[in-house]
């Protein structure tokens, strides 16, 4: 690699003025233009030498003067390109050599250690400009990117990041695209994805029956009339396919719907401009820098009041009622052509049948998606792997991630040094593994919902993929006490698994997250999770320490009529809190609105039910004390068509309300302290005949848990908060109690890398047998 011309350093070198230092940089460095970045820096202070991508990172192998060596180290950690995240820099002293020049060396097979891998990223502001320049080469071509911008995980299928271990190997470089690609001083140099209309891939419009429509810029702009005439089209995006349909088009929206069997969950949307959705959302400095990012997520906002008339409103079906959007804006130049040709909001969601995973493969599109989409906008760059749009909602100048997906996954959580690695086999629902290893804790993208063959199959291709991409072979596996999820059974076939309490679990990860290792008092109130004792929790307190724990305080519980039945309807868990306080006499406690829409014979198994303890586990669940709310105020007393919906309501209805109030709750002894919500469900029922607003009253009961969480917190004399678990996704419950705690001068955290829901579980699983967690008795 070294060879000819420059003199000075050299020269130098026989007088010792000379050194030499081999430089191993770790975390997320390739894919980035590290090494380009690492070629100018070395010319800028007139160093000779190579850099590498290795599986290990990036080696830098630098000789020069010391103080231009030193200045060059420091530059290197101060000044990353924007995307890298270094990790750690391990510095060697090498024999000086007679290197006579710079270079960027071919990637080499070197040692077997791992390194981060680079999340997709979003379209950067100068390909943006370039696919909108009629005069560029680039004009319009949908597949544009850059070292700063373009698809990286998705398209990986082995370390070290290199063209050929790319979904690109089949393309190969024009040689306009190759000069980029081999000019330091390019844009492209090293971009591994990079491609023209020349020569890299391109798109197609195919009818259901797979037949072409047509194909480059004719595909993308009959795509577009098919959206404007309310068709929905499947879209080959990033991480997988999505669909797409007019968010303005009401009839159009609910045949998605239906054909999707996805009658209420709210829907994505993407707005062609930040500017457009500040017309329909309120965007806060903070949400607008998130959906600018190279991440680019789908962002939940809060809906403006009042603006349903406007022209380009998105129509009512897309979030059925609820005070809030998901919104993102166009992340590939695909889409950013796309929405700027249309110029109003299309509903994005993901392409796939009810709870299987996003679809990838154009054939498994066709198959899968027939029956819903209208079109396929397809193109002939593999996906490696699925992966859907991330999540997120902004609490307080922080962020809640609620889907961690593409852009932000794999996410790198650093943790303590354990003695082995660790495979955390996360939860059921909304699953996702983690793998630990050397002080690194690496969190999966969402796997899904475990529930069909091919959501299983994904799952566990995750754990071989990720695995081999990281280079970790686990020594141990964690995974959820629940013998039934699909996850604790699978880890069970790859050795002996620790199982760890699910809301442990879901504090540890908070404490992993921010690197926690005081006493810290954990919040985890969410739906469900299988307790030591067998029942239901969900409203649990903890205090934690560096190696133990201690459950401190519950909520009361009360029975759910029908288990598992009782979880998608709401009536049936305000049968059984009302049956915990009035016992047989709960009936005449019931408001109208519940009995009326619960047949007489419904009644009758449910008061038998109850009476015998029969199948209605008991539970101490907040996700259900919410079920059960919101059903007693007439906010949602039917089944629920989607997991939060009952709580997502209540949610909006307080939202709507500036009621200060907050309502009685006891504290009882039975070992452990139990909070008594009875008091205030009285309040509630009592308020409610009087004829005050639900949505007031469903502002008090957010308010309650609220001071609930402050009493906890001054009982355990803690001065560290941590909240984490399901019930959290409610932004106003999490902002409220966040501000009651923190007036009382205590510090609050929540996870902010990774989910608070279940899909950052695994990293508190992980982090639980790094530790070796104990129960304090
Ligand atoms: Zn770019
Ligand atoms: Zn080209
Ligand atoms: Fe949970």
């Amino acid at each position: 690699m070294c060879s000819t011309e420059r003199q000075p350093v050299v020269a130098s070198a026989q007088n010792g003025l000379v050194q030499r230092r081999r430089l191993t940089v770790t975390g997320r460095v390739q894919g980035v233009g590290f090494r380009p970045f690492v070629y100018r820096l070395a010319l800028h202070y007139n160093l000779v030498g190579q850099v590498s991508n290795t599986t290990s990172g990036v080696t830098i192998d630098v000789q020069g003067g010391p103080t231009q060596v030193q200045s060059f180290r420091k530059q290197l950690e101060i000044q990353p390109p924007q995307q890298a995240a270094i990790e750690a820099v391990a510095v060697e002293t090498l024999p000086v050599n007679d290197c006579r020049e710079f270079s960027i060396a071919d990637s080499t097979d070197g040692p077997a250690v791992s390194t981060t891998v680079t999340p997709d990223l979003a379209m950067c502001d100068d390909c943006r400009r370039e696919v909108l320049d009629p005069t560029n080469l680039r004009y319009r071509y949908p597949f544009t990117n850059c070292t700063n911008c373009g698809p990286r995980y998705t398209i990986i299928s082995e370390l070290p990041y290199d063209r050929e271990h790319t979904a690109m190997r089949q393309f190969s470089m024009c040689d306009t695209c190759r000069a980029e690609y081999n000019n330091p001083a390019n844009r492209r140099f090293h971009a591994q994805p990079n491609a023209c209309p020349e020569c890299g891939p391109q798109l197609e419009l195919i009818a259901p029956d797979g037949s072409t429509m047509s194909r480059r810029d004719d595909a993308l702009e009959q795509a577009a009339w098919a959206l404007r005439d309310g068709l929905i089209v499947a879209l080959k995006g990033l991480g997988g396919f999505q669909l797409l349909v007019d968010a303005r088009n009401d009839q159009a929206i609910l045949r998605l719907r239906r054909r999707k069997v996805r009658p209420e969950k709210p829907l994505a949307v993407m707005y062609p401009s930040i500017d457009q959705i500040r017309e329909h959302c309120r965007v806060s400095t903070m949400a607008e820098t998130w959906l600018n990012s190279p991440v680019a997520p789908i962002v939940l906002l809060p809906l403006r009041s009042g603006q349903m008339d406007h022209p380009d409103h998105p129509a009512p079906s897309v979030s059925c009622g609820l005070g809030t959007l998901g919104v993102m804006v166009p992340y590939t130049p695909l889409h950013l052509l796309l929405l700027d040709d249309l110029g109003f909001p299309v509903v994005a969601t993901s392409g796939n049948r009810s709870g299987d995973p996003i679809c990838i493969d154009n054939d498994e599109a066709l198959d899968c998606l027939g029956g819903i989409a209208d079109l396929f906008l397809v193109h002939n760059r593999p996906i490696v792997r699925p992966i859907d749009d991330s999540v997120i909602r902004v609490v307080e100048d922080r962020i809640v991630v609620m889907r961690l997906a593409r852009g932000l996954a794999p996410a790198v959580v650093h943790s303590e040094t354990g003695s082995s690695s660790v495979l955390a086999a996360g939860g059921h629902m909304k699953s996702a593994l983690a793998f630990a290893d050397k002080g690194r804790l690496i969190l999966s993208q969402h796997t899904g919902e475990l529930d069909t063959p091919r959501s299983r199959r994904n799952y566990r291709s995750s754990i071989d993929d990720l695995g081999q991409l990281i280079n970790i072979t686990p020594a141990h596996v964690a995974c959820d006490m629940h013998p039934d999820y699909f996850s604790t059974r699978y880890a069970a076939t790859l050795g002996t698994p620790v199982t760890v309490q699910h809301h442990l679990a879901h504090i540890l990860t908070a404490i992993a997250d921010h690197r926690l290792k005081e006493p810290v008092l954990g919040l985890a109130w969410d739906g469900t999770g299988l307790g030591e004792d067998n029942t239901i929790w969900g409203g649990e307190a903890f205090i934690v320490d560096a190696e133990a724990y201690e459950r401190i305080v519950s909520m009361r519980q009360f029975a759910l009529p029908g288990a598992e039945q009782a979880i998608h309807d709401p009536r049936r868990a305000a049968v059984g809190l009302l049956h915990a306080c009035f016992a047989g006499r709960y009936r005449e406690h019931l408001p109208g609105h519940v009995s009326a829409v619960l047949s007489k014979q419904e009644l009758t198994v449910l008061d038998s039910m109850l009476a015998h303890g029969v199948n209605s586990p008991m539970t101490s669940s907040i996700g259900r004390l919410f079920d059960a709310v919101a059903a007693l105020l007439g906010i949602f007393v039917r089944k629920s068509t989607f997991e939060g919906q009952a709580a997502m309501l209540l949610e909006a209805a307080a939202a709507q309300s500036v009621d200060s109030h907050s309502l009685p709750f006891a504290l009882t002894e039975e070992g452990l302290t139990r909070i008594d919500w009875a008091p205030t469900i009285d309040s509630l029922l009592t308020a409610l005949a009087r004829g005050d607003y639900p949505s007031d009253l469903a502002r008090r009961f957010h308010s309650t848990l609220a001071e609930i969480a402050l009493q906890i917190a001054k009982r355990s004399g803690l001065s560290t908060v941590v909240l984490s678990g399901g019930c959290f996704q409610n932004g106003l419950l999490l902002a409220m109690c966040s501000k009651r705690l923190r007036q009382e001068g205590l510090s609050v955290y929540w996870p902010e890398t990774v989910p608070l829901n279940d899909g950052g579980l695994a990293v508190g699983q992980a982090l639980a047998v790094i530790r070796n967690m104990k129960e304090r008795r």
